[in-house]
């Protein structure tokens, strides 16, 4: 039975389609939003369409930007035979944050989880693979740092593109970030200090 009337069911539809976003709270923001000013619910529907539209994929590490390639990519300072593959672009931004790393990421927007059903393939991992040869077969990169969180999925990844790149043959280093990052934990949680010795710490993978 349709309480509400099919305007505010819609919304509240297409609010359950957000990620971690039950009936309830659906509900709870449907009933927030009809209860804003018209202008600022204007200007939220303007800024949901204009990061849509605007924001797309850097062409070679993939994280989000406004641009053809993201301002990290762009640098001239950075390393960029250096390259950390992290899980999404809010990783990529924790790692900033401790101002020590001077490479360059690739972000694989997901990771490898056979539970919930994402393989090798819904996720940039082919992107990754592209970019570490140039159109001469020639190696671009001398060290992949896999900086995937501790968790299940973390470890498929990292195993997954450790094997693939022995399979391919490239004799570029594979190494993982260290333990202090907690079991299960999600590395954008992480605070900075925690990260950087995580970093500093890391070991070859072979
Ligand atoms: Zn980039």
């Amino acid at each position: 039975m349709d309480y509400y009337g099919s305007h505010i069911t819609r919304l509240v539809e297409a609010l359950k389609s957000l990620p971690g976003v039950g009936t309830k709270s659906a509900q709870r923001m449907a009933f927030h939003i009809i209860g804003m000013p018209e202008d600022q619910v204007r200007k939220l529907s303007e800024a949901i369409l204009d990061a849509r539209t605007n924001v797309q994929f850097c062409k070679e590490c993939c994280t989000i930007t406004d641009g053809d390639i993201c301002p990290i990519c762009k640098s001239r300072v950075r390393n960029h035979r250096q390259i950390m593959v992290v899980e999404n672009p809010r990783d990529l931004a924790a790692y900033e944050k401790t101002g020590r790393y001077e490479g360059v990421y690739h972000v694989l927007h997901g990771a490898i989880s056979p539970m919930l059903g994402v393989g090798p393939n819904d996720i940039k991992l082919r992107e990754l693979m592209q970019r570490l040869t140039d159109e001469n077969g020639d190696l671009t990169a001398d060290e992949v740092i896999i900086a995937m969180g501790a968790t299940v999925e973390g470890e498929s990844t990292a195993m997954y593109i450790l094997r693939l790149i022995k399979t391919l043959g490239l004799p570029v280093k594979v190494t993982r970030i260290a333990s202090g990052v907690p079991v299960g934990g999600d590395i954008e949680n992480i605070d900075e200090v925690t990260l950087e010795r995580a970093l500093r710490g890391r070991t070859e993978l072979k």
